[in-house]
């Protein structure tokens, strides 16, 4: 697989911020299974940048973009000191920021970085994915096995608990039966839900 210096990427008014080709699930829909590229972009990373080598990358007017995200051919908050020390700057600068996340943030990290996020991260887009720990470990093949999918809604809920905008995802390919029992749980966790069709790696 050829590998590149795709660090930011500009998308649909949103500059995208891809910090690693690392993640802790291995999604059988995962975009980067199938392609190098994501809408013309290399994101396959040959290295992971600093968070000088990213901000040299972000244009002097904040207002280019609608919102900074992180999001790429892998889990963001792996490189979470990365992401803070990135995210803190942009809203220095006034801008939004937003986290597409798997959720396993706490799980990675073995302690609640919820709060660190909270003041460097506007916005967060938990993948919940399925509607159910052992479905959600089939699909999502997480290195934490099904207790992956307690601890990302434990996540999304400290999350909004903290005044984070967050939210779960998950794609319309589940069928409404799953959507359903999705949104019980995105209600338990005091979150909305959001349904999308079935593109994009997060
Ligand atoms: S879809 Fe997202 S969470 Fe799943 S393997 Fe790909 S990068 Fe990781």
């Amino acid at each position: 697989m050829e590998k590149f210096e795709t660090f930011t990427y500009p998308l649909d008014g949103n500059l995208y911020i891809n910090l690693t080709s690392k993640c802790t699930n291995e999604c059988t829909f995962c975009v980067r299974n199938e392609k190098s590229d994501y809408f013309g972009h290399k994101l396959w990373l040959a290295r992971e940048p600093s968070a000088a080598e990213v901000l040299e990358r972000i244009p002097a007017d904040i207002s280019c973009y609608r919102e900074y995200v992180f999001c790429g051919f892998g889990e963001p908050t792996v490189r979470l000191n990365v992401l803070l020390q990135i995210a803190r700057e942009l809203k220095r600068r006034g801008a939004t920021t937003r986290l597409n996340t798997n959720g396993q943030a706490n799980l990675i990290h073995r302690r609640d970085v919820t709060g660190e996020l909270a003041g460097a991260v506007d916005k967060i887009n938990v993948s919940l994915n399925e509607s159910n720990a052992a479905d959600y470990a089939a699909l999502c093949r997480p290195a934490f096995g099904e207790a992956a999918f307690d601890a990302l809604q434990d996540f999304a809920r400290r999350c909004a608990e903290r005044g984070i905008d967050t939210w779960f995802s998950v794609v319309d390919l589940i069928g409404a039966e799953k959507i359903e029992q999705c949104r019980k749980i995105a209600d338990s966790c005091g979150v909305p839900l959001k349904v999308r069709p079935m593109i994009g790696s997060k």
